[in-house]
């Protein structure tokens, strides 16, 4: 009996055991993917410090006896020896620096250039690098006495944000409010804007969701943010953007199931324009003052208005051409041909069977053709059909690649995921 009672105890503390062991598998397993979690947020708070720092100056006193960075921003005629003479630098390494192997990289200065001098407490320049975007450049190292100079790039520290936003007046304001810079607004508008009538069709009440990515550099902003995902609710509709790089390392958004979020064409050739006629199928002409069908859409701007080709093709027609004028066609693909007429003239060197892409200025705006004053006459074909260019359909641009399809999907569940983390712990907090 007491061998059995002890056989029992035997198993039972063999039970307690391995159940310890596999609470310890679960909770360890548990903390890591809780610690990948925590990482994510702590990201944020440990690298929201560095905003901190931006306010700070780079060298404070405490800094005077360990390395500090002094910042020189090119102006005019500066010279790279007046420069460095500027920072404090010792003659010697200056001709040191000028004798070096490559030194003519770090001579050619431009306006606006930025020179980083990295100065230790024995007051040697350990680096001095210079770049125009903050993170890549020409970097000369001082080591055993010389300086070796080459082409350099730094890795920026990425600081990831999210906002949620109900529009309450404007969307603009309403964003800034919730600390969205200015260049983050502007390439949302941009992304949705191809769906969204931003002017026309926002409503109190709309709201979006935006995670996007700051870069800073020793406490300092490098370049402007980038936005990594959105979504926005324009009442019951939602759409959602997904940046993701393709193999070619270009940048595309696409929205949760892969449809481009541009479209194929542009709305219109002209900016800052307003329409002065439209499509009319039975318009009384103004010159000839006959029932004349107008086949295009006219948009009034100055003489000399950038004409942009609203989408990617080849020029078809580039010469005069009756009524039209200075006439363009762009044939984009089998199906689809733009025109754009009255031009005072033409991009320099453009002619028939050149490329050109969405948005590339081909000509500019005149009165030449039977043309009352100066305005740009637009014709949107389909078919070899005219359409009213104001309310055709417009084609999506590329979806995603059927062999970047995996790849694409994974990045945008996890961009979704990661909003909806963000958007629960928001709400946490206000509650
Ligand atoms: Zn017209």
């Amino acid at each position: 009996m007491k061998n059995i009672i002890f056989e029992i105890r035997y198993y039972l503390l063999f039970l307690v055991l391995s159940v310890g062991f596999f609470l310890t598998l679960i909770f360890s397993s548990e903390s890591s993917t809780n610690s990948v979690n925590e990482n994510f947020n702590s990201r944020e708070i440990e690298r929201s410090n560095i905003d901190l720092e931006k306010f700070l100056p780079l060298t404070s006193e405490k800094e005077q006896t360990s390395n500090r960075t002094q910042i020189i921003y090119v102006e005019k005629n500066n010279t790279l020896i007046e420069l460095l003479d500027k920072a404090g630098l010792s003659n010697k390494y200056i001709r040191a620096l000028i004798k070096a192997k490559g030194s003519e990289k770090l001579a050619n200065l431009k306006i606006g250039d930025k020179l980083e001098i990295d100065i230790n407490r024995d007051q040697v320049p350990e680096n001095i690098f210079l770049t125009s975007d903050g993170l890549n450049g020409i970097n000369a190292n001082f080591k055993n006495g010389l300086f070796s100079i080459g082409t350099a790039s730094r890795q920026p520290d990425v600081l990831e944000r999210f906002a949620s936003v109900e529009i309450e007046d404007s969307l603009y304001s309403s964003a800034l409010k919730s600390g969205i810079p200015d260049s983050v607004i502007m390439d949302m508008v941009y992304i949705f804007g191809w769906d969204i009538d931003f002017i026309f069709d926002i409503r109190p009440g709309d709201s979006f969701d935006i995670l996007y990515e700051e870069y800073f550099l020793k406490g300092n902003q490098v370049k402007n943010g980038d936005i990594k995902a959105a979504r926005f609710k324009r009442g019951k509709k939602v759409y959602t953007a997904i940046r993701y790089f393709l193999k070619n390392g270009e940048k595309e958004f696409f929205s949760i199931r892969g449809k481009n979020v541009e479209k194929a064409f542009l709305r219109s050739p002209v900016e800052f324009s307003y329409i002065s006629s439209k499509y009319n199928l039975k318009r009384m002409h103004p010159i000839l003052n006959k029932i004349k069908a107008h086949t295009g859409v006219d948009y009034a701007a100055p003489t000399g208005t950038p004409v942009r080709t609203t989408g990617d093709g080849t020029v078809s027609f580039r010469g005069n051409n009756g009524g039209y004028g200075k006439l363009i066609e762009i044939k984009h693909s089998e199906d689809y041909s733009t025109r754009y007429a009255h031009l005072s003239r033409y991009k320099k060197n453009l002619k028939v069977g050149d490329k050109v892409s969405q948005g590339e200025v081909i000509g500019y705006v005149g009165s030449t053709g039977r043309s009352t004053g100066p305005h740009l006459h637009y014709e949107f074909r389909v078919n070899g059909m005219h359409t009213d260019p104001l309310t055709v359909k417009l084609p999506a641009a590329k979806p995603i690649n059927e062999n970047e399809k995996d790849s694409f999907f994974k990045t945008a569940i996890e961009a979704m995921n990661m909003m909806d983390d963000y958007y629960l712990k928001l709400y946490a907090e206000s509650n």
